[in-house]
């Protein structure tokens, strides 16, 4: 047997159509502002991913881009000027910021509201509370996932490898708010192929090439591999072997192709849910 593949870029692609139908309904384009400080390359390529998508989409999507040696007090009175603005319902601080800026604070100072990366604690804590508002687009992106590949989630063996903030934690909130039975594992778990052997769903989320092999794999298992790597040859990997996980799971995840493209779709998403709340329409749902 061979693993179905589940096509992240096409459940991406029908998730931003649906969202691009919703918005063309509103009396109004729901505005995103996506602040990208100093020029990381990576970070430049995401914000301009971001920003096409969302102009596609029809918001009404605007970049600042702020030089690195921008200060957080500049930041700062930034942020409070979009959070005043009527028109933007969503504000995404490109991560990482330069060193010199405390990261929490700028976090802490976009209005919860607006905070369609999820990143904010009053968010973080309606999501651990069991009662998610704005979450994380990655997890997110991996739950839209799963429920396209029509995977059973409640009551299922979750095992979540990896703890960030921005991945490994609220996905597991998810998964668990989803009725999974959900394990966390990291650096520090004793056994960790044993532990990804007990997993229905297992989602990969470290950021080490190829780490989750054959026989960490429960036969049949959902593979999720959020993971992306670039490999000395410059190529994308994700953090499973997928190659050698083909002929044990039940499905999986390529990289590139499969959690990267959802992240977006799903920014879009909480983008468009805070405008519906914002506003006082049901754009959101
Ligand atoms: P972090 O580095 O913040 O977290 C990695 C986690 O993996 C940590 O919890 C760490 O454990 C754990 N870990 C590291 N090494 C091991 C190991 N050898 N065994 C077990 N656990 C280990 O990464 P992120 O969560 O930000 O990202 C993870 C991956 O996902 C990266 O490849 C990143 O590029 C990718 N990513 C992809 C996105 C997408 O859109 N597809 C979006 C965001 C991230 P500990 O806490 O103990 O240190």
């Amino acid at each position: 047997m061979t693993a179905r593949i589940i096509d992240g870029k096409a459940i991406a692609a029908a998730l931003r159509e649906t969202i691009a139908t919703r918005i063309a309904a509103q009396p109004y384009r729901p505005g995103l502002a996506v602040i990208l400080v100093g020029e990381d390359a990576a970070s430049t390529v995401y914000v301009r991913n971001k920003d096409r998508a969302a102009k596609a989409a029809g918001l009404n999507a605007s970049t600042i881009r702020l030089p690195a040696e921008t200060s957080q007090a500049s930041l700062l009175a930034t942020i409070q000027s979009l959070n005043d603005d009527p028109d933007i319902d969503g504000i995404l601080v490109q991560l990482p910021l330069p060193p010199h800026i405390a990261t929490d604070a700028i976090i802490r100072a976009i209005d919860p509201a607006k905070d369609v990366d999820g990143f904010h604690p009053d968010n973080v804590a309606a999501l651990a509370l069991g009662a998610p508002s704005l979450v994380p687009c990655t997890p997110s992106g991996v739950m839209h996932l799963l429920h396209a590949a029509g995977t059973n989630i409640s009551g299922a063996r979750a095992v979540v490898l990896g703890r960030s903030n921005i991945v490994g934690r609220p996905m597991a909130a998810l998964l668990l708010a989803a009725d999974a039975t959900t394990t966390i594992a990291h650096s520090r778990t004793a056994n960790l192929p044993d532990e990804c052997r007990r997993a229905d769903i297992l989602i990969a989320a470290v950021g080490r090439a190829n780490m989750v092999t054959a026989d960490w794999i429960n036969p049949g298992a959902t593979i999720i591999d959020v993971g992306i790597n670039r490999t000395p040859d410059g190529t994308l990997t994700g953090d499973v072997d997928f190659a050698a996980a083909l002929p044990t799971a039940g499905a999986i995840t390529p990289v590139p192709g499969g959690v990267g493209p959802m992240t977006i779709a799903c920014l879009l998403d909480n983008t468009l849910l805070a405008a519906g709340r914002r506003r006082g329409s049901k754009a959101g749902g």
